[in-house]
């Protein structure tokens, strides 16, 4: 490192060290290419140890997308499809239901679920979803719809988000995932979503969500248009909104996948701009608890590389995903509860199943599909 870079590297690693809160001009130096990976990665792996301690946490779980067809037309989007397109498709109640089914007998602990904003269907179609899953698979924790749906949600039903979000409550929901937020900064959100909701929407979503007892993860997803700035800003608008309201539980860092999507002209971020990424994210939000490194979006090996770069989290077992995969993600479907236990040993750290909300997952020993929550997962750091 040049000395000037280094004395700049060391008034950060002191702050670092210290806990204090790093700035705007911290996190746009550390993404500086002069800067080592090595060294920032390093500085990551501090605080995520602080945090976390040695675990590598991972979750059982599966994914239903009841419809790809969708008003909107991101850029980035390799999944929607047109309403008469052949692609486009519509889940039936059966169908639904045969994924719960399947849920359940493979011991998943986790139903993630979005999808298009299909032009035709009703709101009470999406809340009946979460009502069908919920009376029938009680056990399963729904984690459903993106801020993007909800402000979809509200459009349709001319009422609020608090409204929205406790009707949905009471059908069955039980967290939300982070899709939809893509890059915040305007110079960059119009030109890969300009219809869909935007940052204030989305941010208020999240907040109000919050409010109402749901906890929620955030995603930025990189590697396009988008240059340090854009990320970093991104991340200080994540931290500001936790600091008031505390619901954010964990950070996905998603690498953008170019393939038949409007931008297919541009290449996927390098492992090396993956794993700077994980890493400033986990410095820059010093008060969300979990980063997670997205297997499907990363690839196996960048995110087995990441629980040394900021990442305590690789996400789950995974099947039936289908949004990247459209995007040209060659990873598998899914994984094994074994092989994913030992992606995250080989990587030096000790594997917990956690659920949803980050508690300790207890398997019944004769029976590997019955299980309950137990401790939050804090408590073993
Ligand atoms: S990202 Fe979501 S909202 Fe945008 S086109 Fe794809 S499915 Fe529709």
């Amino acid at each position: 490192m040049k000395a000037e870079h280094a004395a700049r590297f060391r008034e950060i690693r002191d702050k670092v060290e210290n806990q204090q809160r790093l700035t705007l001009d911290d996190g746009l130096f550390l993404y500086d290419p002069e800067v080592p990976l090595q060294e920032v990665g390093q500085l990551a792996n501090l605080v995520r140890e602080r945090m976390n301690g040695n675990v590598g946490y991972f979750n059982i779980n599966t994914h239903l997308n009841p419809t790809n067809v969708c008003v909107y037309r991101c850029r980035f989007c390799a999944f929607r499809s047109d309403l008469r397109d052949p692609k486009g498709y519509l889940m039936s109640d059966e169908q639904i239901l045969a994924r719960g089914q399947e849920a359940t007998e493979n011991g998943c602990t986790e139903m993630h679920i979005v999808g298009g904003l299909h032009h035709k269907q009703p709101y009470e179609w999406y809340r009946g979803i979460i009502e069908l899953l919920h009376t029938n698979y009680p056990q399963i924790h729904l984690k459903a719809w993106t801020a993007v749906e909800i402000n979809w949600f509200e459009f349709q039903t001319k009422k609020t988000k608090q409204w929205v979000l406790q009707d949905m409550q009471q059908a069955g929901l039980g967290s939300m995932p982070g899709g939809g937020a893509e890059i915040f900064h305007p110079e960059v959100r119009d030109q890969l979503c300009e219809h869909k909701a935007d940052t204030h929407q989305w941010l208020q979503i999240h907040q109000t969500a919050h409010e109402v007892g749901l906890r929620t993860n955030c995603t930025m997803l990189y590697g396009h248009v988008e240059k340090a700035y854009h990320r970093i800003d991104h991340l200080l608008r994540l931290r500001d909104l936790q600091d008031k309201t505390g619901g954010f539980q964990v950070f996905i860092p998603l690498a953008f996948h170019p393939e038949n999507t409007k931008l297919s002209d541009l290449k996927k971020p390098s492992a090396l701009m993956d794993l700077r990424t994980v890493a400033v994210s986990r410095l820059m939000l010093d008060n969300v608890q979990h980063i997670k490194a997205y297997w499907i979006m990363l690839g196996i090996e960048t995110a087995q590389a990441a629980l040394a770069y900021g990442a305590d989290d690789i996400d789950g077992t995974v099947r039936h995903e289908l949004i990247y995969h459209d995007a040209g993600a060659t990873t598998p479907q899914s994984l094994s509860v074994d092989y994913i236990k030992h992606l995250i040993s080989e990587a030096g750290r000790d594997p917990i199943e956690r659920d949803t909300v980050y508690n300790h997952v207890v398997r019944d020993q004769q029976d590997f599909t019955r299980w309950s929550s137990g401790e939050p997962v804090g408590a073993s750091v």
